[in-house]
């Protein structure tokens, strides 16, 4: 959504506030597959003493591709964004600085990137997934797979030595 700052944009102490449903399609990636809607923004533009912040609070549930058993799962998040918008590109290698395109700022944009540089780009469905056998490929968080045994090699020794006996 492209906010319209040309009421604030000159006035010190002014500021215009948005609550909308913002478009992060592009901040999807192979493990981040997906945003469950409704999404929700709400957030605002201020000059304040001639700089202007802008500040939201983004509320989405993200589908996310466990990097272990690679099955979808939910995840909520919220992310709180504050950041400076200047007019000019003059200073390019300034961080967490957004440019102004005319009087108007690009309010996706925003929140994508800091989308992009705030979330893991690597979700587990728990801290303990135990992820898929890589023989069979079955789902261990299901249970053991049968061919555990026959990969352990320290299992596989003490087999060959009780034979032994
Ligand atoms: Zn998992
Ligand atoms: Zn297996």
């Amino acid at each position: 959504m492209r906010l319209d700052l040309r009421e604030i944009i000159n006035i010190p102490g002014s500021g215009v506030t948005f609550d909308y449903e913002p478009d992060l399609t592009e901040a999807l990636n192979d493990s981040l597959v997906g945003v469950k809607p409704p999404v929700r923004a709400v957030g605002s533009v201020r000059n304040i003493a001639g700089v202007l912040s802008f500040s939201a609070e983004v509320d989405a549930v993200l589908v996310c591709s466990c990097a272990r058993c690679l099955k979808d799962f939910e995840y909520p998040v919220h992310l709180p964004i504050e950041t400076t918008l200047k007019e000019s590109e003059n200073d390019e290698d300034e961080p967490d600085v957004f440019f102004l395109e005319g009087d108007f700022i690009d309010a996706d944009e925003i929140i994508t990137t800091e989308f992009i540089l705030n979330m893991d780009q690597r979700f587990l469905c728990s801290e303990d997934c135990r992820g898929l056998c890589e023989k069979c490929g079955a789902d261990l968080n299901e249970g053991p797979c049968g061919c555990k045994l026959e990969t352990d090699p320290g299992l596989a020794a003490l087999g060959q030595l009780l034979e032994h006996e």
